[in-house]
């Protein structure tokens, strides 16, 4: 017989263990409950182990892993890569455990191939746009594509390579028709970004365009009143092998897709970009000659 929680407790459990993954703790232990009905599953800890899926409350954030009846386990769990402390072997590690995915329906609707990211795993600097197009599909990488074209000389202005930066996106599977990303799709995609996330522990994350700047903020605000600014970003629900590393500085930016359909935001979008260099401490390269 599973357990019968009360839903009250049982929501404000869920609420409770959010609160300690916020704060970075996921370690939790259950002293031993007498006269409790036990588990059906043995490595289940039985407060945890929920028989209803009726009343979790869903968090704001897309991006952060929703505690639902059946992952409440998973999102409090250590990480397989925790242990990991060259990223490169993390991000592999994050790789293998996301599969060929099927968690959401893109992996029915026309997707050739999972876009995971691309760059240096040991950057301080990450790019996260929304979700991989035609070009991306095709190729398995993401920002290759015109807009991708952009964003490369968007980088190399900055003084960096592609190789020097990490490169990402909310969702990993391309929508039909480049349609943008539902909100349960980016609420199941994203708990493998965040673990990314964790794994390289950037400086600075740029997020391009309002997608991924309100999914990775939770925040529904316009551009204009995003832009600007620094926020601090702590991936939700992952937690970083390096009790030094308290997060990111996250800046937002116009999507390089944007950009190509409305050229005079560019200045715009390059006193962003100074703001991170200037961040970062980097200068842009000398100008070569004509
Ligand atoms: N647009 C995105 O947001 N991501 C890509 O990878 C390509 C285009």
């Amino acid at each position: 017989m599973p357990e019968t929680l009360d839903p009250e407790l049982r929501r404000a459990l869920a609420d409770r263990l959010r609160f300690y993954n916020e704060l970075g703790i996921y370690d939790f232990y259950r002293r031993a409950v007498p006269n409790a009905a036990p588990s059906t599953d043995d490595s289940a800890p039985a407060l945890l182990t929920f028989d209803s899926k009726d009343d979790m409350t869903p968090r704001r954030a897309a991006a952060a892993p929703v505690a639902t009846d059946d992952n409440l386990l998973q999102v409090v769990a250590p990480k397989p890569e925790q242990s990991e402390s060259d990223p490169a072997k993390a991000l592999k590690i994050i790789r293998e455990d996301l599969g060929d995915c099927t968690r959401c329906v893109l992996h029915t609707q026309g997707r050739k191939q999972i876009v995971f990211g691309v760059g240096n795993p040991k950057t301080d600097l990450m790019f996260i746009g929304e979700a991989p197009g035609a070009d991306e599909d095709q190729q398995g990488e993401p920002f290759v594509g015109r807009a991708g074209q952009l964003l490369t000389n968007m980088i190399k202005a900055m003084g960096l390579s592609r190789e020097q930066v990490y490169i990402a996106n909310i969702i990993k599977c391309r929508p039909p028709g480049n349609r943008t990303p539902e909100r349960e799709e980016c609420e199941t995609c994203s708990p493998f970004l965040m673990r990314q996330i964790a794994a390289i522990k950037p400086k600075v994350i740029v997020a391009l365009g309002a997608v991924a700047a309100k999914t990775l903020l939770a925040m529904n605000s316009s551009m204009a009143q995003l832009r600007g600014h620094w926020y601090d970003f702590r991936p939700a629900g992952a937690k970083s092998n390096d009790p030094n590393w308290t997060g990111a500085k996250l800046a937002v930016t116009y999507h390089p897709a944007f950009l190509l359909r409305d050229p005079r935001q560019k200045g715009e979008a390059w006193k962003d970009l100074q703001m991170v260099m200037k961040e970062l401490g980097l200068k842009p390269p000398p100008k070569s000659a004509p």
